[in-house]
């Protein structure tokens, strides 16, 4: 059953960037009892306290939104570490889950799963069809984990547990350290401290040709709302916008937001790595849902949280 106004909701990773979207609009929406407890509270990769934790709340619904998370290069520098921590914090919630009696959970995951050439846009279908983009093989192969067990939780026990592969991500809480971020953070932080110093170019790591799909952080917590409220019990579903660019376009458009009026300059020391990864998301739009918030408004409130943040510093 769909989880009452009144009921606790877990949202593992509150403090991430998903998770405090997940929690701003769980609140939102009137859930009165959403859990979101701190790394202090709470570390997800001690089975013994993760297990003891969800024996005690027992939550109608959990939000699996915690990970070690990065860009390219802290995904393919801190390549054991990424796969160790994301492998014990799928393990420690889901097996938790089941063993404290939670019926409904939903596992969140990234679009890195799929096989690096599979067909675009990737179709939930090509999961498991290829060998997979190296740079991030060791969190992919984590989170590829994380949705076998859920499969296999429902199979053997009837459980509900569904996952969700969003596309890249980015908004209020968003990382924005030049080494470990995404592109599209990087870029905001690159192009407003350009613009500050009045420098006539910045650096965009790789060669400008990757295509990349970005959603805004809030369209997702949304989206996953609405598959909790409808009760969605299928299988894995890709969460996009099913629209794509390049990372020049990216760039370009980063600097048209901030008001940076400059050259762009490729770095081809850094890699490219994967050429495209656009998704599939007829699946999603099936389920009566589509994002909102385009491409160049999302940049834009993005960029005021940035100001909001960091601006004082
Ligand atoms: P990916 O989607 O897993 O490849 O991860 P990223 O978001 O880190 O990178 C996406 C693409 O953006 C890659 O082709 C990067 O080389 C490129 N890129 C360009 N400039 C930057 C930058 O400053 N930081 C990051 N992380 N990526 C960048």
């Amino acid at each position: 059953s769909v989880p009452g106004k009144g009921e606790a909701i877990l949202v593992a990773g509150a403090r991430g960037m998903v998770g405090s979207a997940l929690v701003r609009h769980l609140e939102a929406a009137g859930y009165e009892r959403v859990l979101a407890p701190l790394r202090a509270e709470l570390d997800l990769q001690d089975a013994a306290a993760t297990r003891a934790y969800l024996q005690r709340t027992r939550p109608a619904y959990i939000f699996i939104a915690a990970a070690k998370v990065g860009g390219i290069h802290a995904n393919n520098t801190y390549r054991a570490q990424f796969l160790h921590e994301n492998l014990a914090i799928a393990d420690n919630l889901i097996a938790g889950a089941h063993e404290a009696d939670v019926q409904r959970l939903m596992f969140l995951g990234s679009s890195c799963i799929y096989p690096k050439l599979a067909a675009q846009p990737i179709r939930e279908d090509s999961l498991l069809t290829g060998p997979l983009e190296p740079t991030n093989e060791p969190y992919a192969i984590a989170k590829i984990a994380g949705v076998k067990m859920c499969e296999a939780y429902n199979d053997q026990y009837g459980r509900q547990y569904v996952s969700a592969m969003p596309t890249n991500l980015y908004g209020p809480n968003d990382n924005y350290d030049l080494q470990t971020s995404h592109v599209l953070p990087a870029l905001i932080r690159k192009a407003h401290e350009a613009k500050l110093r009045g420098d006539t170019q910045y650096v965009v790591w790789g060669s400008g040709t990757p295509m990349r799909e970005f959603l805004y952080v809030d369209d997702l917590a949304d989206a996953c709302v609405h598959m909790m409220e409808q009760g969605y019990d299928g299988p894995l579903v890709n969460i996009g916008t099913g629209e794509d660019v390049t990372i020049r376009e990216l760039a370009e458009t980063v600097m048209q937001v901030i008001g940076f009026e400059g050259r762009i300059v490729f770095d081809a020391s850094k890699p490219d790595g994967t050429p495209r990864k656009l998704l599939d998301v007829g699946r999603l739009h099936a389920l009566g849902w589509k994002h909102r918030v385009d491409l160049r408004q999302g940049i834009a409130l993005a960029y005021e949280d940035f100001l909001r943040r960091f601006a004082a510093a």
